[in-house]
């Protein structure tokens, strides 16, 4: 059933039930700002409603349902390997199969270590290159988004400096991080001049995908990379988003820079809960010897290891990658024409696999100026896209999965046309 107009009668009653045992009626505060729908199936690029309506997906659960959702060949591995146990709190072979195959996908790390979410992993990383290089500081970047916990969590306050984002988060805990511009390389060359033997590491999304999916400036990741190299600074890729989206290899084998270490979850495990931290061995031996402290009860379950091994088989047996590209492409034509045709100023850039919708009209390079578009407009107009079946994101980023093909793509178009005509 289309939505248009329809009445999500169910979805409030459980939205009201929900919210009497769990906080804003949601498990992660990012869904606060996010359709208050009730989901109760999904199947390739489309997800179902309890009120009977269906939505051609775009927001692919913020990301892991990059073969669509619930794959049969992620889903019959899971299922064959959980029946032998689900977690061991030792070793399996699974593990083994599944860190080589992402060692051998990814191309350029010698060893890797599963966690649970991009949070964590992250501040594994964060951990090793302090460990590694005895330094206690990191060049950050304004937009960039590396998890929800205290030292990585930030938001421009008033002054335009770059704060604690929640209550309950210290300042003190930023201390340790310089935040800067993205896409300024002298930005960064300026700040290790100054405190060059402070810095433990350079953190950034490859491709600002968080904030705008702003690429990297021709020639900037190449000038990290070697600032980095000279002032023997450790250079994480926070590739959650990215990794196993942007190729096989991720935005490291898209850009042809590589990191030091780098940060993977979402699309590498078909929708399975499941990150990796994965880095060149003379760092990530630190692990090994028990230097560095890296934990987790779940870390390298059955069922996340399967996850893992069956979805990068799927992606290097029937690379979706063009097919990607193709529906993007011409998603991306489509939704400007409709646009166009409506007389409304609407900003799409990014590529295929991931792009930004907004409306307004700028040169976007960083996150300051993201902020000339009309965010906002475009966050009520996103509903409005939700309503007529077309699920997207109130942020603007759109992604497009392997299981997107000819009949979502009219479906979906169809679907924004009259959205638009609505909104106009
Ligand atoms: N890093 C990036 C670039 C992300 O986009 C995200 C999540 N959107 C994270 C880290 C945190 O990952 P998780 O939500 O799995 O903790």
């Amino acid at each position: 059933m289309d939505p248009g107009s329809h009445r999500h009668e169910r979805s409030e009653k459980l939205g009201r039930r929900a919210a009497a045992r769990t906080p804003g009626g949601v498990h992660s505060n990012v869904r606060l700002a996010g359709p208050r729908v009730y989901f109760s199936h999904a199947k390739g690029a489309r997800v179902f409603g309890v009120d009977g309506e269906d939505y051609v997906d775009y927001l692919l659960g913020q990301g892991p349902a990059f073969l669509g959702h619930a794959p049969d060949a992620v889903l019959d591995a899971v299922d064959q390997a959980s029946r032998r146990g689900l977690v061991f709190g030792g070793q399996h072979e699974l593990e083994i199969e599944a860190s080589e195959a992402v060692c051998e996908a990814l191309g350029w790390p010698d060893m890797v270590r599963f966690g649970v979410s991009g949070t964590e992993s992250v501040q594994a990383a964060l951990r090793l290159a302090r460990a590694a290089t005895g330094r206690t500081r990191v060049i950050r970047f304004e937009g960039h988004y590396h998890g929800w916990l205290d030292n990585v969590l930030t938001q421009p306050g008033e002054n335009g400096v770059w704060g604690a984002a929640s209550a309950g988060q210290l300042d003190s805990h930023l201390e340790d991080f310089i935040v800067l511009p993205w896409n300024d390389a002298d930005a960064v060359a300026t700040a290790l001049e100054r405190k060059g033997d402070q810095i433990a590491a350079v953190l950034m999304e490859p491709v600002m995908v968080n904030a705008g999916v702003i690429e990297p400036l021709p020639g900037y990741l190449e000038r990290i990379r070697e600032l980095c190299t000279a002032r023997g600074v450790v250079l994480i890729f926070d590739e959650v988003i990215s990794g196993f989206r942007f190729g096989l290899s991720g935005a490291a084998g898209w850009f042809g820079v590589t990191p030091d270490l780098a940060t993977y979850g979402k699309a590498m495990a078909g929708g399975w809960p499941v990150s990796a931290l994965a880095g060149r061995a003379e760092l990530m031996e630190r692990f090994g010897t028990g230097e560095v402290n890296h934990s987790g009860t779940f870390n390298g379950s059955v069922m996340a290891m399967a996850a893992t091994k069956a979805t990068l088989e799927c992606l290097r047996k029937d690379p979706p990658y063009d097919s990607i590209e193709e529906h993007g492409t011409a998603l991306i034509e489509g939704i400007k024409e409709i646009a166009t045709a409506h007389g409304l100023p609407l900003h799409v850039q990014g590529f295929p696999v991931a792009f930004h919708v907004s409306f307004g009209e700028a040169e976007v390079t960083d996150y300051r100026s993201l902020q000339q578009l009309d965010l906002m407009s475009y966050a009520r107009f996103a509903q409005a896209l939700v309503e007529h079946g077309v699920l997207v994101a109130a942020r603007g980023v759109w992604y497009v999965s392997a299981s997107h093909g000819r009949e979502e793509l009219s479906l979906a178009l169809g679907r924004i046309s009259r959205a638009m005509s609505e909104w106009v």
